[in-house]
């Protein structure tokens, strides 16, 4: 940005690389990054803004020529970076409006699902699912369609009830599910290629407790022959495996206390057995970081992740990917996994199988096809897991798998495309509201256009 046009717009806006060199925060990722969280992308410019408003983001876009908004910069890829500008939203970070009549939360793009999820709790009130971790943010997190697990819960992006944006020609937008049915299913995912968003309004419910149990060892010819009934056996379920036995290293147990998709206890969950004490995915890391188990209640927003709101989620240094297949497929398509077991070992910290319902967001992982996500924790080995993944991806063609946007893959474009629908009429859509490219980056165009 030109120095003249910077002043002009005020001083809320500020530059991300004077901040970069801020050292007088603890924690090192909470201020404006050079890097993403994993740290093995660096981001292409220092350019940063920073907008508090919607007319901020309004002034930004009129003058930008390509830029890119960031959220939490959780991803492995680069879809969240750019050469010329960045858009920081970290600022717009707060409830705008509770509705309990509609039963909808309104929040600025930036907020943080960790951050939001008290708040609801305290006013008696849930959203119906969560990610792995709660540290993303929501606006981040529905561009790229993230979920948590549960046979019918759909993603993240699917309590959406309505988004505002401003797009390419510097105009404020509004669409939601009731009154824009088809614009809308195109705009929820959609990679910041339409607009920066400004405030998201979701869909809220009465809040619940859940009580989570692990369970060790679960026997691959038990899972594979009761994959449905394990999959579906509470309101969320994900094993974690790193492939190299006959059994899943844990299946993880999310059951609510209201009876919603209840679950009865058992000391022998086909075939597992229960944990003695709380769990890392990855057995041999503390649980320390991790969220409650052993069957203790709590509320959903202190369960449905698997990490806590004030730890490091996961490992820290990794690289992550995940493909989703039909549901119906899952079994098959870890058995096409578990043959790689002796390539993929070396390498994998830990893997992750969850379940997520259909939908009819257009460049959703989960559209029209309810789906098995088959998640990979790398080690930080990039150019190993580079040269593993087309490996990966080809022995999983049979199932057509969309990879998650977030996170890293080599699939080309074209059979991108082909395994969604509605691409083609997504990019009609990008180009309405983008005509001059501002918000397509290097990602995009490799990806996408
Ligand atoms: C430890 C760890 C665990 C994870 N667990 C899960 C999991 O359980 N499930 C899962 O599905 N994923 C998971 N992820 C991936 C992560 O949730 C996604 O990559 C998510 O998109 C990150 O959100 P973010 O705010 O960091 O987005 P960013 O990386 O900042 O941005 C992602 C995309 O959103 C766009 N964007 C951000 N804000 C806006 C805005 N206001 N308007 C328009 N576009 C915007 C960016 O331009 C970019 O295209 C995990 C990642 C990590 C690091």
């Amino acid at each position: 940005m030109k120095r003249k046009e910077f002043l002009q717009l005020g001083s809320s806006l500020a530059v991300g690389s004077l901040l970069n060199s801020f050292s007088g925060c603890n924690d090192p990722k909470s201020f404006i990054p050079t890097t993403n969280w994993a740290g093995n992308i660096s981001f292409s410019t220092g350019d940063i803004v920073i907008p508090k408003t919607s007319d901020e983001v309004i002034n930004l876009i009129k003058v930008a020529h390509n830029i890119k908004a960031q959220g939490t910069t959780h991803c492995f890829n680069r879809i969240a970076d750019n050469k010329k500008q960045l858009m920081a939203m970290k600022s717009m970070n707060k409830v705008v409006e509770l509705n309990k009549e509609q039963m909808t939360v309104t929040v600025e793009a930036g907020m943080r699902y960790g951050d939001l999820a008290p708040y609801l709790h305290e006013n008696g009130l849930a959203l119906h699912n969560l990610a792995s971790l709660p540290h993303i943010s929501i606006a981040g997190s529905i561009a790229t369609a993230t979920h948590g697990s549960g046979v019918n819960n759909g993603n993240l992006a699917t309590a959406v009830r309505s988004i505002e944006m401003v797009d390419g020609t510097g105009k404020l937008i509004v669409l939601s599910r009731d009154k824009d049915e088809d614009a809308f299913n195109g705009a929820v995912v959609a990679l910041g290629a339409l607009g920066v968003v400004t405030k998201v309004t979701l869909d809220v419910q009465p809040a619940y407790d859940i009580k989570q149990f692990v369970y060790k060892a679960l026997p691959n010819e038990s899972l594979y022959s009761n994959f449905e009934s394990i999959m579906g056996a509470a309101y969320s379920v994900s094993l974690f495996t790193d492939w190299q036995t006959d059994s899943v290293n844990e299946v993880w147990v999310k059951t609510r206390t209201d009876g919603a998709n209840s679950f009865s206890t058992n000391d022998n969950f086909f075939g597992a057995r229960p944990a003695t004490r709380d769990m890392h995915p990855i057995a041999a890391n503390d649980a320390v970081h991790c969220t409650t188990q052993m069957g203790i209640a709590g509320p959903w927003f202190e369960r449905l992740p698997h990490f806590k709101m004030g730890f490091t989620p996961s490992s820290g240094v990794e690289l992550q990917a995940e493909y989703f297949v039909p549901f119906e497929q899952g079994a098959e398509a870890m058995k096409t996994i578990a043959a790689m077991k002796n390539e993929i070992g070396p390498h994998l910290y830990i893997s992750e199988i969850r379940a997520i319902a259909a939908d009819d967001l257009w460049l959703s992982t989960a559209y029209k096809r309810k789906s098995i996500a088959i998640h990979f924790t790398w080690k930080q080995e990039t150019e190993a897991v580079m040269a593993l993944l087309p490996k990966i991806e080809n022995a999983l063609a049979p199932f057509s798998p969309r990879p998650h946007w977030g996170k890293l893959f080599t699939i080309h474009k074209d059979i991108l495309a082909s395994r969604y629908e509605r691409m083609n009429d997504f990019k009609q859509l990008a180009l309405r509201h983008d005509p001059e490219e501002k918000f397509v980056n290097d990602f995009l165009t490799e990806t996408i256009f």
